[in-house]
């Protein structure tokens, strides 16, 4: 896969993408990432990149020219195609008014060729680069940044430990949380259970006692049947009491029905 970064911070990304997975994809060349410094696709004195709204009003917005300039010289497949699926490309603007990044999303962009990453700063970019340039808006959370930077990092992580062969064991990244059935074949050891959507259970690891905190006895008693329902009873717990939006949203078996009736009546999934 090929990623682009628009930003007229180009070193702010020389810490998130320089550990662990990424950092390992980039060696392993599974991910090329190329940094374009807005501020060379200007061509004046100053090398402007931003003007004051139109309308009035606080701040100052990032100028259309230079970023349609940087991205008309990347090549990239036309708009319509890239809309239309038979490229595969995209063009991300991150934008606090962008549709909420989530991991189905990582998983449609690691799937994709290019991806190209709008960083915006001051009050926004030109809604004409929304409008007319990219294919779309994502937004990392509720919450206001100062610029898309964060958020470039954040979508380069998800979507770079999807690539195939990024992450060890594959099949660990099928099982994570948010990972819907959709995505899930369950080829983990037969102790393991896919989060199907929900949150991804807890783990321990040794010591099995720490400083008088003892890990669940379930885990320990080498039963896979068991630690596997177990696991499953934990993760619709945690939900519950964290993420209640998604258990709203995921497809339960008949046996998550129970154990979550279980679990709102005595607290318990058993
Ligand atoms: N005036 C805008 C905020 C601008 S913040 C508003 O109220 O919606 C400046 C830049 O930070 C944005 O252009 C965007 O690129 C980035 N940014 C801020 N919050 C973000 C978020 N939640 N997700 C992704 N990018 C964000």
């Amino acid at each position: 896969m090929k990623a682009d970064i628009v930003t007229i911070f180009p070193d702010f990304f020389r810490g998130p993408l320089d550990y662990g997975i990424t950092r390992r994809a980039i060696e392993m060349g599974l991910v090329e990432v190329k940094v374009h410094d807005l501020r060379e696709f200007t061509h004046d004195r100053h090398r402007t990149v931003d003007d004051r709204p139109f309308g009035g009003g606080e701040g100052m917005v990032l100028k259309p020219e230079p970023i349609f300039d940087c991205l008309e010289a990347m090549q990239l497949a036309p708009r319509e195609q890239r809309l239309g699926g038979s490229a595969k490309e995209a063009v991300v603007v991150l934008s606090a008014q962008g549709k909420r990044f989530t991991q189905s999303i990582a998983s449609e962009l690691a799937a994709l060729e290019r991806i190209v990453l709008i960083c915006g700063r001051y009050e926004g970019v030109d809604e004409r680069v929304a409008e007319f340039l990219a294919d779309r808006e994502l937004s990392i959370g509720d919450y206001v940044l100062s610029g898309g930077e964060l958020g470039a990092a954040v979508i380069m992580e998800a979507v770079t430990r999807l690539l195939p062969g990024a992450v060890g064991n594959e099949a660990s990244t099928r099982q994570e949380s948010f990972t819907s059935h959709a995505n899930v074949d369950q080829t983990g050891p037969d102790s393991t259970c896919g989060s199907g959507g929900l949150l991804d259970y807890p783990h321990y690891t040794r010591p099995a006692e720490f400083r008088g905190m003892a890990v669940p006895e379930v885990l320990v008693n080498g039963n896979h049947l068991e630690i596997r329902r177990w696991r499953r009873e934990q993760a619709l717990q945690k939900t519950l009491r964290n993420r209640p939006d998604l258990i709203e949203t995921v497809e339960l078996a008949e046996q998550d029905e129970e154990i979550l009736g279980r679990i709102k009546k005595t607290g318990r999934g058993r």
